[in-house]
Parts: C-alpha cells; structure tokens; sequence
C-alpha cells in the first residue's frame, strides 16, 4: 500500500514542499525533470505536477493528497478536503490599479476591465460588493496588462509588491490571503488514512519545532525564581546545579515570537551564557 502525494514540479511551492517531506524524514529522489518517484522509507510516491492541476488530479484520486496554494484551491473549486494548513507559500490575492488613476474605494472599480487568471474567485468578490466590472481572463504576466493597454485594473498574487511597484501598480483591496495546504480526496480508504494520519503527525512536528527554540542558561540561584517566572516555557524548566556555587543552568523551550523579549528581561534579571538551539521535532 502507497499513498501518492503530488506536489507542484517547479515553481514557489517547489523548494518548501520537498523540504517539509524532507524534515518528515521521507527519503527520495528529487532529481529533476522526474515525473514521480518513491520515497525508500515511508510508503509514499511522489508526483511532480504543474500546481494549477493538482486538486483535479487529487479529486480524481490520481493522487490521494497533494500540497497546494489555498489560492488554486479556492479557484478551481474541486471536491478536496482541507487536511493541513502547511505555513509555506504565504502570499494574497488582491486587486491593484495604476498607480497614476485615482482610486476611492471599491466603487472605482466599477465599469473597468480587471485581468486576471481567478477569474471565479473575482467573480465571487464582484458580486459580493455589487460592483460591475469586465473580467478578462489571462493565464501570465497579468501585471503588464495595464501597461499595454489591455485592462484598467488586475488581480493577482503579491507577496512583497515589487512586482506591482515595478509596473506602475498599487494594491488597492486584498481579496484572500494565501498559503501552502495539504489537500486530500475526500474518500480515502482505512489503510490510505492511517499514512495519512502518520504524515500530519510528522507534519505537525516539524511545524511546531520551526516556531520554537531550546535555549540553555547560567543563573545565579538568588535569581532562580524570578528567572524561571520570565519563561514561558513547555512546562516547567529543567534546572541543574552547576560546578560554580551558587549557579543553575536553566533549559527551556521558548515560542520564537516572543523569544527577543524574553531574552532581554533574562539578561536584566541576570542570566548569562545564554545558548539559543535549533529544535528538529517536537511531539508533544
Ligand atoms: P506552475 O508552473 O506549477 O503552474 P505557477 O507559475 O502557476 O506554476 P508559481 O508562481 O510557482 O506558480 O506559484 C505557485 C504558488 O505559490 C501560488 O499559487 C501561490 O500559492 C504561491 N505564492 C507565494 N507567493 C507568491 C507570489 N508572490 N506570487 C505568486 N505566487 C505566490
Ligand atoms: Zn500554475
């Protein structure tokens, strides 16, 4: 029994979705131009697919799961199930207008021509706010549309803006936001699910391990408890006696978005020496 996973070919989601199967610690080949290929120690096949065609493929059950932009998925509306939220591939769909036109809301979008290649998801977000606008569908470079006269307006992906800003656009309206997800076939059999099963589990190790860091330090015992109370840690801290009287070494695990301002209080109460590690896999 294999399952089978497709994942975008080439492209943005390329490099974040081996890597994450990677740190799973599924072992395969990922040379190019491969269409599929099993990993040699999970029961997994792996297939390299364009992106836009991957919940098809995953609805059709060609492949049983697929990692995917929320985007795609949104837009092509196929009968898959959401299974992970992967954190990868962050980016939002919005509407930009020429920099030069003026823009005073939603309502100036009314009677343009918007390019774009989400055509329903636009659609969707038009009717919504009861604007009337042409929608022209293009498959690339949807930015340049503007500039060679083809549209008014676009919506497309953005992630820092840069592409907009060198064409001469802004972004006016955020539509959705976006990120990587794990997609499965609604109907998967017993045997299909438990993989899947163990494959989320592994998933869900690896993503809490990237948003934590184990850190090591030196206290003075005098300052143990107000130390210890600084850390918001998994429980409690270990703490050990160091040769030096009077000193600890206190371990802990620390959430990465609170971890400069724990540091700094630390260092105030006196903690010194303070080693910052990496976590591989937590499993909680
Ligand atoms: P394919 O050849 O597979 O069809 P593509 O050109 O359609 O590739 P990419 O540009 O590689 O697609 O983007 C794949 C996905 O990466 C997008 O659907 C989106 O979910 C995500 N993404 C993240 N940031 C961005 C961004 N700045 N622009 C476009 N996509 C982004
Ligand atoms: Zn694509």
């Amino acid at each position: 029994m294999t399952l089978k996973i497709a994942i975008q070919k080439s492209g943005r989601l390329y490099d974040d979705s081996v890597k994450l199967l990677k740190e799973c610690g599924i072992e395969f080949n990922n040379s190019l131009n491969k269409l599929k290929t099993e990993a040699s120690n999970f029961p997994l096949e792996i297939l390299f697919l364009r992106d836009d065609d991957i919940p098809q493929y995953v609805a059709d059950k060609v492949a049983d799961i697929g990692i995917v932009g929320e985007n795609v998925v949104m837009e092509k509306q196929k009968d898959v199930r959401v299974l992970e939220r992967l954190g990868f591939g962050k980016c939002r769909l919005s509407i930009a207008f020429p920099k030069g036109k003026k823009y005073q809301g939603i309502n100036s979008l009314g009677g343009t021509r918007i390019a774009t290649s989400y055509t329903h998801i636009l659609t969707g977000f038009l009717k919504k706010n009861k604007i009337n606008a042409e929608i022209h569908e293009i498959s690339g470079s949807v930015e340049i549309a503007p500039g060679i006269g083809l549209a008014d307006a676009i919506c497309d992906l953005v992630s820092s803006g840069s592409t907009l800003f060198t064409n001469g656009l802004r972004e006016v309206e955020t539509i959705m936001k976006s990120e990587a997800l794990l997609i499965g076939n609604p109907l998967l059999s017993k045997q299909e699910q438990a993989i899947v099963d163990k494959l989320i589990f592994r998933i869900q190790a690896v993503k809490k391990a990237s948003k934590n860091k184990y850190i090591l330090l030196n206290a003075p015992n005098k300052n143990l408890d107000k130390i210890i109370s600084l850390i918001p840690g998994m429980k409690s801290p270990t703490i050990l006696p160091l040769a030096q009287e009077g000193w600890s070494s206190v371990h802990s695990v620390l959430m990465e978005d609170v971890f400069w301002e724990v540091i700094e209080k630390l260092k105030t109460a006196g903690a010194q020496g303070i080693l910052v590690v990496p976590i591989e896999k937590m499993i909680l």
